[in-house]
C-alpha cells in the first residue's frame, strides 16, 4: 500500500502514455486503495506493452476496448477485478472477474467514487472521473466530432489527463471528409477498425446519392450491436439513420468496401490488399493509426493515407480542459513536440511528469 501524506488526496503514476504514442496505463494511489486505469497493449502486433506494474492494484478500470487501452490485461494478476462497460466486457470472456462500469453514472470502486460518461470515440467507450481531491479526470480516448457517439459533459476536475493522440493537429473533420470525397469516384477499399470509424463512415457513404458501398462481417456485427443500444447513447437521430443504412451484399464487385483490418494483414481487407499486389484496380485508403505493415504499403505507393478524425484536435483538448475547469492538464498519447507550442496552448496548466500528487 502506498503511504501518502495526510494533505495528499492521491498520487497519479503514469506508467505509460506520457510524451509518446504509447499504450495507456495509469495507476491512481489513494490512501486506502490503488486503481489501474487501462492496461494498454502495444499498437504493433507481437510487441511488448513497454510498462510493468509496480504493485498489484485493487481493480482495473478500462476506458474502452482498443488494443492500446486493454490488450495488456494479462499483465494484471487474475484475482484483480476488471471494470468495463457492457459492450467492452462482452469482449473479455477470458477474464475471471469482470464487473460492470455504467456507461453514464457513478459507482464506488475500492472506496473511490468513480463517475463515467461516454467519450464520443468508440462503442462502450467512457471517460472516468475520480472523486479524489478536487477531482481527477481521465478521458481515455475521446472525440468532440463523432457523428455517431455522444460525449457526455463531465463534472469539474482539477487534474485532467487528456487524450492528445493527434498532438498539435487541428484540422476539422469536415475538411477531412472533403479531402476524402474525390477518392469515392473510383473503386476503393477503406480498411477500418469495426468499432467506431467503420459505422461513422457507413453513415457518411449512405448519405451520398449513387454511392454503392458494402461492409464485411466484423463491421456488420458492430452495426447489429449499435442497433441494440438504447437510442439515448448515440448522437441524436443516429438510431434512425442506422436503421436506414443500405449496404450492398459484400463482394469484390462493390465499388466502395469498408473492411476490418487492424494490423494491415488479416481479414477481408488483407485478402483484397494481397490481391491488389497482382492487379491494382482498387485504391486502398487508410484513415487511422498506421501499424508498420500498413505504413510499408503506403511508403511503397500500394496504399494511401488520409486522416478521419477519431481523436481530439488541439482545440478539442483545450475545450475539454475548459469544461472541466482543470487547473492542471496532462496531454497523453503523443510526443509533446515542440514543447513551446504546448506551453503556449495550455500555459501554466501544462503538466508533463509521470508522478503527480494532489
Ligand atoms: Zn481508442
Amino acid at each position: 500500500m502506498t503511504v501518502l501524506a495526510d494533505s495528499t488526496a492521491c498520487r497519479v503514476e503514469i506508467l505509460s502514455g506520457l510524451n509518446a504514442k504509447a499504450p495507456a496505463a495509469i495507476l491512481i494511489h489513494g490512501h486506502d486503495s490503488c486503481l489501474l486505469l487501462d492496461a494498454g497493449g502495444a499498437l504493433e502486433a507481437g510487441a511488448d506493452s513497454g510498462w510493468v506494474l509496480p504493485q498489484i492494484p485493487d481493480a482495473v478500470l478500462l476506458s474502452h476496448d482498443h488494443v492500446d487501452h486493454c490488450a495488456a490485461l494479462h499483465q494484471v494478476p487474475e484475482g484483480v477485478p476488471v471494470y468495463a462497460t457492457a459492450p467492452v466486457a462482452a469482449g473479455l470472456q477470458d477474464r475471471p472477474d469482470i464487473r460492470l462500469l455504467p456507461l453514464q453514472g457513478s459507482i464506488e470502486i475500492a472506496g473511490i467514487t468513480v463517475t463515467t460518461g461516454q467519450a464520443g470515440h468508440s462503442l462502450g467507450g467512457v471517460w472516468l472521473h475520480l472523486a479524489l481531491g478536487d477531482g481527477v479526470f481521465y478521458s481515455g480516448d475521446f472525440s468532440l466530432e463523432s457523428t455517431l457517439f455522444a460525449l457526455d459533459t463531465p463534472p469539474p476536475a482539477a487534474l485532467a489527463l487528456l487524450d492528445a493522440s493527434y498532438g498539435l493537429y487541428d484540422r476539422a473533420q469536415q475538411a477531412c471528409r472533403a479531402e476524402l470525397e474525390p477518392w469515392l469516384e473510383r473503386p476503393l477499399l477503406l480498411p477500418v477498425p469495426p468499432s467506431g470509424r467503420a459505422l461513422e463512415m457507413a453513415l457518411w457513404l449512405n448519405d451520398r446519392p449513387d454511392c454503392d458501398w458494402t461492409l464485411d462481417d466484423p463491421c456488420r456485427r458492430q452495426l447489429d450491436l449499435l442497433q441494440s443500444l438504447p437510442p439515448g447513447l448515440l448522437q441524436p437521430g443516429v438510431a434512425e439513420r442506422l436503421a436506414r443504412l443500405k449496404p450492398q451484399p459484400f463482394g469484390d464487385d462493390v465499388p466502395i468496401i469498408l473492411a476490418a483490418n487492424p494490423d494491415g494483414v488479416g481479414g477481408e481487407a488483407g485478402r483484397i490488399i494481397a490481391q491488389q499486389a497482382q492487379q491494382a484496380q482498387r485504391a486502398v485508403l487508410y484513415t487511422g493509426y498506421m501499424p508498420s505493415v500498413a505504413q510499408a504499403q503506403v511508403d511503397s505507393g500500394r496504399a494511401h493515407w488520409l486522416r478521419w478524425n477519431v481523436h481530439p484536435r488541439l482545440s478539442d483538448v483545450l475545450q475539454l480542459a475548459e469544461v472541466l475547469d482543470a487547473r492542471r492538464v496532462v496531454p497523453l498519447f503523443s510526443r509533446l513536440d515542440p514543447l513551446e507550442a504546448w506551453q503556449q496552448a495550455l500555459g501554466s496548466r501544462l503538466l508533463m511528469q509521470n508522478l503527480i500528487e494532489i
